[in-house]
This record gives structure tokens, C-alpha cells and sequence, in this order.
């Protein structure tokens, strides 16, 4: 018996390039991040918040008195969307619409990188959102 190979193939060249995208905006974030903490911290303590930040472990900044905290929440936030979406990601699920179960195209995911509806129902949605508005 064939196994339909050929979309198996496709489907795992999809998920490596998502991979890569959010690998890459995983970086730029963490970047941004550790160049915010260079801002309060210097020296050691910078070493060793970063070395933490590169394993995912933000204790060490919720730790730190002297890093303004609210400016690194969204950077957090972010980080953990995408930790989020490399999980999804592994399991399959992401990049998928929750809305109608279709694939959100890849330029979508380059942009919005959490995207959770392809661009269909998103307009779809948006246009219920302004239909409710007017009838208020
Ligand atoms: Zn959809």
C-alpha cells in the first residue's frame, strides 16, 4: 500500500518554515528584552539574568528590583505567546483557525504570528462586530 507521501511532505515543510519564523521572532523579542534589562543591570548580574532569559526563566528578572518590570511584561507576554505557538506547532494545531478548522496562510503567520483566524473569518467576524455596533 502508497502512503500519500507527498502531503505529509508538504505539511512538514509548512511547519518547518512556521519553526523557523517563530524561532526568529522569538530571538528578536528576546533581544529587545535582554537590551531593556542592559538598561538597569550591568556587569554579573546582566550576565546571569541573560544566561536565565536564554533558558526561559524569568524568576530571576521577577527577582530583580532595579529592572522596571512593566516595560519587560509585554516582552514576557510575548515570549510566552510564542512558546505557546512552537507547542501548537509540535501538536499540529497551530496555524490553524478555530473559527472553520481551515489553514491561515503562512503570509498571515508571518505578520501575526498569533493569528488564531484565517483572514476569512476574521473579516467575517469584524463585520459582525461593526453590525452590532450600529444596531446599539
Ligand atoms: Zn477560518
Amino acid at each position: 500500500m502508497k502512503r500519500p507521501k507527498a502531503k505529509k511532505d508538504k505539511e512538514e515543510e509548512r511547519k518547518e518554515r512556521l519553526r523557523r519564523v517563530l524561532i526568529a521572532k522569538r530571538k528578536e523579542v528576546l533581544a529587545e528584552a535582554k537590551e531593556e534589562i542592559g538598561k538597569f543591570i550591568r556587569g554579573e548580574n546582566k550576565q546571569l539574568v541573560e544566561t536565565a532569559l536564554d533558558d526561559g526563566d524569568w524568576s530571576v528578572v521577577d527577582l530583580n528590583e532595579d529592572i522596571n518590570l512593566q516595560k519587560l511584561t509585554s516582552h514576557k507576554q510575548t515570549l510566552a505567546k510564542i512558546d505557546e505557538a512552537l507547542r501548537k506547532l509540535e501538536e499540529g494545531t497551530y496555524g490553524i483557525c478555530e473559527d472553520c478548522g481551515s489553514e491561515i496562510s503562512e503570509e498571515r503567520l508571518k505578520v501575526i504570528p498569533f493569528a488564531i483566524y484565517c483572514v476569512e473569518c476574521m473579516e467575517r467576524r469584524e463585520q459582525l462586530e461593526e453590525l452590532e455596533k450600529e444596531e446599539f
